[in-house]
């Protein structure tokens, strides 16, 4: 039998990080098996329909490398995999219902006579355990709303079905609609799919995850400058396991090592530091060609595009995130609006003087200017004027840039290049005037 699971997400906002956590699973277990990934839009509720969701869907499953291998595509074929252009199905099968008198008409919509007696039971793939529910605490439930409308549980059946999925991966908060799902199945007289219910995604506090959480719509990941890779690799660590306690590791890997039993079934924890630590990482790992290149796709509009490569050495061991490279190195590129009160913290009671000091020894430095040179000029510099080696080249690090922090101090002056380090120091001491 050829595994085929879905994603099928309701188009009624940002994504969720949740679809995208979901999308991973689906993916990377139709790769494992050689089976299909399908993408489904249930957009069924049109109180709650977003157009625009749709093409956020796929942007983020494209960003992410989640391909499909079926469903509504740009410029593709739509109508099979969207819902609300399946409507005459839905009704065909519901009329099946009403004249095998399992369902029945209430107020213009169609509703299914539940079984009061017994109870409805699966073997689950997560945690591999059987869940059952009583039937009788299953109340008949709306197949066609008023609308005409299929509803959630009737047509999410109908479509599982005919798509012949195999494998229904979703949250845990869909474990109380499966028994009437299986209700479904067995009036129509199909087999149905097995199930894996995933763990609710929690925040620190074990409550629901949300945005106090620091979780944000899968897309804003991208845009705060997260790499896919480690978003995936994060993902992949909420609530799955590397059976060698790993963690960091490709999407093949896991591929190839995915097994349910890997899965915790009570808890998978949304923990933000832990995907910084590992953007990080990720980051670190990248050769400097290629974080250029990825800064370059992130920052579109930066002034200095040309210059980026030059940069990365000295942020690549400092960033967790692709944005943090604009606020550490904006001095690299933009003129510097110094401030007096920078100076006045280094403690230094003859800043001007002592920055006239330094614009003779840089005027007379050899070029290049070479960084053992540079160090011990200014030490010796700092020894003579009677100030601490660190207030030296602090002075010189506020002159050039007009912050207490930057990165390693030659190497931005080497990208600043000697003549912009020199009109750098000599438009400090006209502030200083
Ligand atoms: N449309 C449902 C959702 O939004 C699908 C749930 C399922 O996978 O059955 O999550």
């Amino acid at each position: 039998m050829e595994v085929r699971v879905r994603l099928a997400p309701s188009p009624t906002g940002t994504p969720h990080i949740g679809t995208a956590w979901q999308a991973l699973f689906d993916f990377v277990f139709a790769k494992k098996m050689n089976g299909k990934f399908i993408l489904r839009l249930e957009d069924t509720d049109r109180e709650r329909y977003v157009p625009d969701s749709v093409t956020q869907i796929y942007e983020m499953l494209n960003w992410l490398g989640f391909d499909w291998d079926e469903g509504p595509d740009i410029g593709g074929p739509f109508e099979p995999y969207v819902q609300s252009k399946r409507l005459d199905i839905y009704k065909k099968y519901a009329t099946e219902l009403l004249d095998k008198e399992i369902a029945y008409k209430e107020e213009g919509a169609i509703k299914f006579k539940t079984t009061k007696d017994g109870e409805t039971k699966w073997h689950d793939l997560v945690g591999d355990k059987d869940i059952s529910f009583p039937n009788n605490t299953q109340e008949d439930f709306v197949l066609i709303k008023s609308d005409g409308y299929p509803t959630y549980n009737f047509a999410n059946v109908i479509d599982d079905h005919l798509m012949q999925i195999s494998h229904v991966l979703r949250g845990n908060e869909f474990i109380s609609s499966t028994p009437k799902h299986l209700m479904v199945y067995q009036a129509f007289g199909w087999q149905p799919p097995k199930f894996a219910h995933f763990p609710v995604l929690v925040g620190s506090d074990r409550a629901k995850l949300s945005k106090r959480h620091g979780a944000k719509g899968a897309w804003e990941f991208r845009d705060e400058g997260f790499l896919k890779e480690a978003v995936v690799n994060f993902l992949a660590l909420l609530g799955w396991s590397h059976p060698e306690g790993k963690e960091i590791f490709s999407v093949s890997e896991m591929i190839n090592l995915f097994e349910f039993k890997d899965i915790n079934a009570s808890s998978a924890y949304f923990d933000i530091q832990k995907l910084e630590w590992l953007n990080g990482e990720y980051i670190r790992k990248m050769s400097d060609e290629d974080l250029a290149e990825r800064l370059k796709e992130f920052l579109v509009d930066h002034p200095a595009k040309n210059k980026l490569e030059m940069a990365v050495p000295l942020i690549k061991d400092r960033i967790k995130k692709l944005s943090d490279f604009v606020p550490l190195t904006d001095f690299l590129w933009e003129k510097v609006e110094y401030e007096k009160e920078v100076f006045d913290k280094l403690n230094i009671k003859n800043e001007k003087q002592v920055l006239n000091s330094i614009l003779d020894e840089l005027k007379n430095l050899e070029r290049p200017w070479k960084s053992e040179v540079f160090e011990q000029t200014f030490r010796d510099l700092a020894q003579d004027l009677k100030l601490s080696a660190t207030q030296m080249f602090q002075l010189i690090r506020v002159a050039i840039s007009g912050q207490l922090v930057t990165p390693s101090l030659f190497e931005s002056i080497k990208i600043l290049g000697e003549e912009e380090t020199l009109n750098r120091i000599k438009a400090a001491i006209s502030l200083l005037e």
